[in-house]
């Protein structure tokens, strides 16, 4: 099936990436690029640049050589707070901070329970700020530098209104309208929205780099229409990919539909029950089968699962994918294995996330640096 679908709010089928680009207007991350990130870092690259999870940007170029030349720049991302996170939200902030460690730069994030109360009909705002002070406890979790990171909430972060106030008069309707699908019922909070998720990529005088699944491009779209009219930079983004949920290929990791995803929070034994039950394999019907035939790598969750996060060693990777094509693994032991890692993750993350608890106040932004 070649037929999917991209937009801010869904995600289905198999996405054919190299198209999406085309789709989208961005450009590949080129081999190039690659290299210039590691050779201004003087690093080794992490699995989500050297396995291309990252594939796609707009002027990250300019970043670079921004960078290179002492501009400097600063990184912005985000998150709505409308439940508790899995893994696949987690996975680009682990990109993020390798990213501020190697660079050194400003780190800023947004969490929009502004907006997820105004877009989710069935949440309060309570809800939403519950969840917010939830999902910080993440991404402190993380490991971010504390000095370096300023984490708000727009709800109490309320100088955001001021930097929002020049932006909102720059967007017209029908601009918005095009990147949020606002209908005669959508509300009028909806729609000053854009505005304030546009003003963080003005904190600094410097190019604003927003690293973020590919699905969130069209948010950005809009800033890049008017940053330069009011005297900033229009803000660069490199675009991951999707992780899958549990159950397939198709579409995102996603919570409306628990079984598919782990989340930070799931008791790693229950994590590990649900992969043993639900992960879809490559595998053939029979371990006769298997062996006879060779599993499909390419089809398999646990495999991608493997290949974004759960396995860093290119070389075993590889030694896998062989394995599994010349019929010497069974879906069984691969599962355990990956089990294992998710498991190990899980306990690390929840006793970080036991430890944010005392750095909240640290990582607060208050608008001063
Ligand atoms: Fe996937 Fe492993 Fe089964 Fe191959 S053996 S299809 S990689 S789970």
């Amino acid at each position: 099936m070649d037929e999917f679908k991209v937009t801010p709010w869904d995600v289905e089928g198999v996405v054919d990436y190299a198209k999406l680009i085309e789709e989208f207007g961005t450009s590949p991350l080129t081999d190039e690029l690659i290299e210039k990130t590691a050779e201004l870092t003087k690093s080794e690259l992490p699995i989500y640049f050297r396995r291309r999870f990252f594939f796609s940007h707009r002027d990250y170029d300019k970043v670079l050589a921004d960078y290179e030349s002492g501009k400097g720049f600063f990184l912005y991302t985000g998150r709505g707070p409308s439940g508790p996170m899995h893994i696949g939200h987690i996975i680009p902030f682990f990109a993020t901070k390798w990213l501020q460690e190697k660079f050194g730069v400003n780190l800023y994030i947004q969490i929009t329970d502004d907006e997820k109360f105004l877009f989710k009909e069935k949440l309060t705002f309570d809800d939403t700020k519950k969840w917010a002070y939830d999902n910080i406890l993440d991404i402190i979790a993380v490991g971010f530098d504390p000095d370096k990171t300023f984490i708000f909430q727009d709800s109490e972060f309320t100088k955001i209104y001021e930097m929002a106030i020049p932006i909102a008069k720059k967007i017209n309707y029908s601009m918005a309208r095009a990147v949020f699908g606002f209908t005669e019922q959508s509300k009028i909070g909806m729609i000053f929205y854009p505005a304030i998720q546009a003003a963080p990529t003005f904190f600094e005088r410097k190019r604003c780099l927003i690293p973020a699944a590919i699905d969130q491009d069209p948010y950005w779209r809009l800033q890049r229409d008017f940053a330069e009219s009011l005297g900033y930079y229009k803000t660069a983004a490199i675009h991951s990919k999707f992780v899958p949920g549990l159950m397939g290929l198709e579409g995102k990791m996603s919570a409306s539909k628990p079984e598919t995803a782990i989340y930070l929070t799931d008791d790693p034994e229950e994590a590990g029950k649900k992969i043993w039950k639900y992960a879809l394999t490559g595998g053939r019907a029979t371990a006769k089968e298997q062996r006879e035939k060779g599993g499909e790598p390419e089809k398999c969750v646990v495999f991608k699962w493997l290949e974004i996060f759960f396995e860093e060693d290119d070389k075993k990777l590889m030694e896998r994918y062989q394995a599994c094509k010349n019929g010497e693994l069974l879906c069984g032991q691969c599962k355990r294995y990956l089990i294992e890692k998710v498991q190990n993750f899980l306990k690390e993350h929840q006793r970080k996330r036991k430890e944010a608890e005392k750095k909240v106040e640290k990582f607060k932004y208050t608008g001063e640096l």
